[in-house]
């Protein structure tokens, strides 16, 4: 069989298409970039034009101000550039998260970015596309790793809030994503009592309101020293819990919502009365399910535990290479 040369290789800035003259979430300054998602380490400021979905474009104006890049486009539809046509397709992580697939010369390569398969009320689901070479992160990249449902992880949440009615819920989310999934995650298990808000949050829970997601009655966090609202559940960053913040709910349950709550030490280690296993991030199933969904002949591992997956590909009959990007490893999650 004649070896092609892939569309995509890896550089310093991030994944790079000759072809097409563009990187994919790259972590330094680039004439053209196509972002995946707008979390901090794929999308960056300061490139000459972007390209990525109208919700992506919209979170970095509001992360960054309205002229973070020189130039925008929205996605839609395949687009042509130089050589090769470039798809955006839903990824399920965050509002406004997508997969890119690059097409051309017969080959097509699908950069997932990060991505989750457990529904997500927040964002759009997961659509699985064929591809002869499929990009995956592995934060999560561990047999080890398997995420509960979020529901279930909101149930105790809510048994945890009737057993403790006089205790406020301090809940620990990033503020792009987990917080919104949270919130909409208690409105579809039926919790309508006003939800507080860290100042943080403000702007980026109003956006994904403003796009039809149902986050219900949110009220700002901003209460009195020592006079600690009862039986309410407050949404914060997790840098909030570091703060003086934290100090003016009396007695609270210190709860918060990642993959990483899987790792009980981890939990300890923050202080965490009440860990939330809810992940943004595909688990060990849903990465294995979804490399042989895509039929891919080839697996690349961008970041995370790379190499049991790896392994695992080449178990299955599938080459896979580690491509140890640098610059994604502080995901928020
Ligand atoms: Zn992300």
């Amino acid at each position: 069989m004649k070896t092609r040369a892939p569309l995509l290789h890896p550089t310093p800035a991030g994944l790079f298409c000759p072809e097409g003259d563009f990187h994919i979430d790259p972590v330094r300054p680039v004439p053209r970039a196509l972002i995946t998602h707008g979390h901090a380490d794929h999308a960056r400021a300061g490139h000459g034009a972007v390209l990525a979905t109208r919700q992506t474009l919209d979170i970095m104006a509001i992360r960054y101000g309205a002229d973070f890049a020189a130039q925008t486009q929205a996605a839609e539809g395949a687009i042509l550039l130089g050589g090769v046509s470039v798809q955006f397709h839903p990824a399920g992580h965050v509002l406004g998260s997508a997969q890119i697939a690059v097409e051309g010369a017969g080959q097509r390569v699908v950069v997932s970015g990060d991505y989750t398969r457990t529904p997500n009320p927040a964002c759009a689901p997961f659509e699985p596309v064929t591809c002869d070479i499929f990009v995956t992160e592995a934060t999560f990249g561990l047999p080890v790793f398997r995420h509960p449902d979020p529901p279930l992880e909101i149930a105790r949440l809510l048994s945890s809030m009737a057993a403790f009615p006089e205790r406020p819920h301090l809940i620990g989310a990033y503020a792009l994503g987990k917080a919104q999934r949270v919130i909409a995650l208690l409105r579809a298990a039926g919790h309508d009592a006003p939800i507080l808000i860290h100042g943080a949050l403000a702007k980026l829970c109003a956006y994904h309101a403003d796009e039809g997601i149902d986050l219900g009655d949110l009220l700002p966090a901003t209460v009195e020293r020592g006079r600690a609202p009862e039986g309410q559940v407050v949404v914060a960053p997790p840098s909030a819990f570091a703060a003086t913040w934290v100090q003016r709910f009396r007695d609270p349950v210190i709860a918060h919502a990642s993959g990483w709550m899987t790792v009980r030490a981890r939990a300890r280690q923050r202080g965490v009365e009440l860990p939330l296993v809810i992940s943004d991030h595909a688990d060990w199933p849903e990465l294995t399910e979804t490399i042989r969904e895509t039929g891919a002949g080839e697996v690349w591992v961008t970041h995370g535990r790379e190499e049991a997956l790896v392994r695992w590909c080449e178990l299955a009959g599938i080459p896979a290479r580690p491509l140890r990007l640098v610059g994604y490893e502080d995901e928020p999650e």
